[in-house]
């Protein structure tokens, strides 16, 4: 098996996870194994262990890493044919470029998903590189919270200027283009 790349991607509340999800169940239910990970430190909507929950409630164990380094270790403990599936990605940042390319060489099999537009509307690392680098491309719409159109972007409600800040909907909206305020 060659390896491959898919990017799910878009805003806030597109689904994203709950399409990460629908494939990592695909491929266990045609008796393959997955691996999904994701960010130590977004605990936002666990319970107890690691695990990725969507917004309408869908819940899958997950391993969680602190970092791309730990990405990296994590997928080398799995089987060679796992399906290695990175929730999040963007928390992971430019280091998860290093770690992805190589397994991609390595004949890899994987699903990268996470927000490709930060807070001001800009390109959002790891996936500048990864979306020019993917086999497939799956970008998600939201449905812009003021004027019900197709939205790209996630609004951050607050006036943090970090690049990250992890909240749901208590902190973000998704926004189209024309309803979207670019942050500082
Ligand atoms: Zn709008």
């Amino acid at each position: 098996m060659v390896g491959r790349l898919s990017v799910i991607c878009g805003p806030m509340f597109a689904g994203k996870s709950t399409e990460l999800l629908r494939r990592v169940r695909a491929t266990e239910d045609r008796g393959g194994a997955a691996v999904v990970i994701k960010p130590s430190w977004d605990k936002r909507y666990e319970s107890t262990a690691p695990e990725v929950v969507t917004h309408d409630g869908a819940r899958r164990a997950a391993l969680a890493a602190t970092d791309a380094e730990e990405v990296r270790r994590v997928v080398a403990s799995a089987a060679q044919e796992a399906l290695i599936a990175i929730d999040e990605a963007h928390f992971f940042g430019a280091a998860l470029v290093p770690v992805v390319l190589p397994l991609l060489e390595a004949r890899r099999q994987l699903i990268v998903c996470g927000v490709e537009l930060d807070h001001r509307g800009e390109p959002f690392e790891p996936f500048p590189t990864l979306l020019a680098k993917a086999d497939e491309v799956i970008k998600l719409a939201s449905r812009c919270a003021r004027c019900g159109g197709p939205a790209r972007h996630s609004q951050r409600m607050n006036e943090s200027g970090d690049r990250i800040v992890v909240g749901g909907a208590d902190l973000y909206e998704a926004r189209c283009r024309d309803c979207f305020v670019p942050g500082s």
